[in-house]
């Protein structure tokens, strides 16, 4: 059965084995993924870690993908492109990872499984995922949240995340609107 492909956004984050090479490397790897045509990418943003403070600012990005893997298939996917970066299952929570992948939504739906919840739990509570994905995601295509999305990230201004300069980037700056990007540090870290 032939799936009509479906919108997912991808949350990324790094704090470990030079987090900015990790996320160029994560973000191809995601557009090799099989039946998956990839979308835009955000800027990449510099976090303060949540939970575990002593430990590496992150730096975090959202990449969009038009995909028709199954959820639970993308997941898995997402799973390789960690372990291919080194990371290892079952280390502490909170802590330092060479990559985090979060699948962040998925079109429209709503999944709760033993694996697999989406919209993901953390979505709405970080402003490191937040603010990338409002930079990427037409409202339009966020129909679980639409405006709820901004007004929750003017809320969360207190955690600031800083847009990091990419090389071949023509522009890393925010669209209006967003909050929180004026300041280096007090932010947070993977969702
Ligand atoms: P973490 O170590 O915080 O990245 O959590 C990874 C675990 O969260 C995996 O075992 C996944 O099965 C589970 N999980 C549940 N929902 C999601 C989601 N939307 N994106 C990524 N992992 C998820």
């Amino acid at each position: 059965m032939s799936r009509r492909p479906a919108r997912a956004y991808i949350g990324l984050g790094s704090n470990r084995d030079d987090p900015t090479g990790q996320l160029a490397r994560a973000v191809e790897a995601l557009g090799r993924l099989p039946n998956t045509v990839p979308g835009p990418v955000s800027a990449f943003y510099r976090s303060a870690p949540v939970g575990r403070r002593a430990q590496s600012p992150f730096v975090n990005a959202v990449a969009a993908l038009e995909t028709t893997l199954a959820p639970a298939a993308l997941l898995r996917a997402l799973a390789h492109i960690e372990a291919a970066h080194g990371r290892r299952r079952g280390r502490r929570r909170w802590g330092p990872r060479p990559l985090d992948l979060d699948l962040l939504l998925y079109g429209a739906r709503r999944i709760q499984t033993a694996r697999l919840t989406v919209p993901h739990p953390r979505l709405l509570q970080r402003a490191f995922v937040l603010q990338p994905l409002c930079e990427i995601a037409p409202i339009s295509r966020l129909p679980p949240y639409k405006a709820r999305l901004r007004l929750r990230l003017r809320r969360l201004g207190a955690q600031r995340v800083m847009p990091l300069d990419r090389p071949g980037r023509p522009s890393t700056a925010p669209r209006s609107g967003a909050a929180g990007t004026s300041a280096p540090g007090q932010g947070s870290a993977a969702a």
